[in-house]
């Protein structure tokens, strides 16, 4: 089956207003109308209407990078999927620096996640292993699979998932094409047994760690691979387009 590839670019906390919108009009200019792969651009939260505004009526996407998984109340500091809805059409939920800067418990992720998909949106589930959990990564990617799909009796087709060993995130020790590519395969099994065959066969699962315009063709032509999370590479135009066409030629 083929399926439709997505870059994410994950600017995390990075840009002032003014290169904000700098950057999403250089990316505009570059990337709208690119078939062969979806594109959403997940600024910072302050900028997230200017991204909607500035990129409307383009096939880029807004994404989020987190969000609460209440609706509203007293969660200072915190927006919720509802408040995303119109402004951003994807969200990042359980991002590394979430689960592990921040202390983001498997729970939250999963609150996260059904908020997320409840708001109409489309989340892009991050899971992975830290360095020191290398041998054995099935047991933990079995559980944040299970964890973040808690409650769940179906896979939506709007969910993403993106696998990002957490030692390849900001390093520029990028996990081998064939190493992802394992990874990313494993992952659909695990989808196809918490699931059915049918819906982990059509998930999109991207590989996030150091992705830059020079490594992407390695993962881009990998089976299981459906494009990338991208975060420091997604700081600059040139390289997340060379990276969007790349994941769009493959
Ligand atoms: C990320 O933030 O999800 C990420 C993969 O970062 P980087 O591309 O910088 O490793």
């Amino acid at each position: 089956m083929a399926r439709l590839p997505v870059v994410g670019g994950n600017w995390k906390m990075n840009t002032n207003r003014a290169e904000a919108r700098a950057l999403l009009s250089a990316l505009r200019a570059d990337l709208d109308g690119l078939t062969g792969t979806q594109v959403a651009i997940c600024p910072p939260a302050p900028w997230l209407g200017d991204a909607a505004d500035m990129l409307a009526g383009s096939t880029l996407d807004v994404g989020a990078q987190d969000v609460h998984w209440e609706a509203k109340g007293a969660f200072t500091g915190a927006y919720s999927a509802p408040m995303l809805a119109g402004v951003a059409s994807w969200v990042i939920v359980g991002h590394s620096e979430r689960r592990h800067v921040f202390g983001e418990t498997s729970e939250q992720t999963n609150a996260k996640l059904r908020a997320v998909l409840a708001a109409g949106l489309r989340p892009i589930l991050a899971v992975g292993e830290r360095r020191e959990e290398t041998d054995r990564v099935s047991d933990i990617l079995h559980t944040q699979l299970t964890e973040g799909f808690a409650g769940l009796d179906r896979l939506p087709a709007e969910v993403v998932i993106a696998y990002e060993p957490v030692w390849a995130i900001g390093t520029g020790l990028a996990a081998t094409p064939e190493d992802a590519q394992a990874r990313c395969a494993l992952i659909r099994s695990m989808l196809a047994e918490r699931f059915d065959a049918p819906s982990a066969e059509a998930c999109r699962i991207q590989y996030g760690g150091s992705v830059t315009a020079q490594n992407i063709d390695g993962y881009a032509k990998q089976p299981d691979i459906d494009g990338a999370l991208v975060g420091g590479a997604s700081l600059d135009a040139v390289a997340f387009g060379a990276i969007c066409r790349a994941v769009a030629a493959a």
